[in-house]
């Protein structure tokens, strides 16, 4: 992370800053303006236009409906069980899971589209993946947006465009402006033409830059595959997760200690 003290000049000054703009970036942006029209929100994201929408544009665009929490977590359970989701957080995002099918709808009207029953590519009224796990109890049923390919991306990407919610392409996130003491988040630093600008989020920062299914190293590492071809975006290198890993910067504050001669010489030891 950067440290705050290291920040000689913001170049941007936002209220919300939202990195990647995929399904969870564009659904925040939309929510975080709606919620005060005010705001200042701003999305960066690594690709260009035509490439943005990471696995969101690639992907089946199959929405999991579900009408029943308690079926939702013990789903989630069963196939998060080798590293556990904290209950509460569990609860919180069935709940909400549970009650999302109008918002979504909601979103396609917003901009013309529609909003469907099935998949619509298929007969199925439910795609059951892990039926082992309880899906078959987790979804009532799948919904999807048209047109196919793409149009749940394609709709909530319009949402975005509607709102004054800028975005910047091709600036990638390459870390966090933090205090070493209280360990706040203040801004980010991106990439831009080469160049690092920093950017100070007054409210928040938002990390919504994927997964690291491009990263080859991560992928041997936690998953230990030796070779990938991944379906999805070139984007998702595990950037968020290589930025969140790295140390807390050091505070700049030194501690002067005599040196073991006791030359008379100060060390600085960053603390
Ligand atoms: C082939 C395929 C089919 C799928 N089918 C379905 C389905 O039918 N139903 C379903 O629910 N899910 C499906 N999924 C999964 C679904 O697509 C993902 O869960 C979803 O897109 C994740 O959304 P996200 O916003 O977290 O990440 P993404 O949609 O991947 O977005 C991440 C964004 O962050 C950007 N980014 C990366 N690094 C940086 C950085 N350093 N700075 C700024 N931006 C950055 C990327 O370029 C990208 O635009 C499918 C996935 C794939 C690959």
């Amino acid at each position: 992370m950067s440290s705050l003290a290291s920040v000689t000049q913001w170049h941007h000054e936002v209220d919300v800053l939202i990195c990647g703009f995929g399904m969870a970036g564009s659904s925040a942006a939309i929510d975080a303006i709606d919620a005060d029209p005010g705001a200042k929100v701003l999305i960066i994201e690594k690709m260009s236009e035509r490439y943005a929408g990471g696995n969101a544009r690639a992907s089946g665009q199959s929405l999991m409906i579900n009408k029943n929490p308690e079926a939702l977590k013990e789903y989630q359970r069963a196939m998060s069980a080798p590293n556990p989701i904290p209950e509460d957080m569990l609860d919180i995002w069935a709940t909400r899971m549970s009650q999302l099918e109008p918002w979504i709808q909601a979103r396609a009207e917003e901009v013309g589209a529609k909003f469907i029953k099935g998949t619509g590519f298929s007969e199925r009224e439910a795609v059951l993946e892990f039926p082992e796990f309880g899906a078959r109890e987790a979804v009532a049923y799948t919904s999807t947006i048209l047109p196919i390919p793409a149009g749940v991306w394609l709709a909530f990407k319009a949402n975005v465009d509607k709102r004054p919610v800028q975005v910047m392409y091709e600036t990638p996130l390459v870390d966090l402006i933090q205090d070493p003491d209280t360990l706040e988040v203040f801004g980010a630093v991106v990439e831009q033409n080469g160049q690092r600008v920093n950017i100070k989020a007054r409210r928040g920062v938002i990390i919504a830059v994927g997964g690291y299914e491009n990263n080859l190293d991560m992928q041997r590492n936690y998953c230990g595959y030796q070779d990938i071809h991944p379906l999805g975006t070139p984007g998702n290198t595990g950037d968020g997760i290589k930025i969140l890993q790295r140390p807390v910067p050091s505070s700049g504050i030194c501690a002067i200690a005599a040196s073991p001669a006791a030359s008379g010489r100060a060390s600085c030891i960053p603390m």
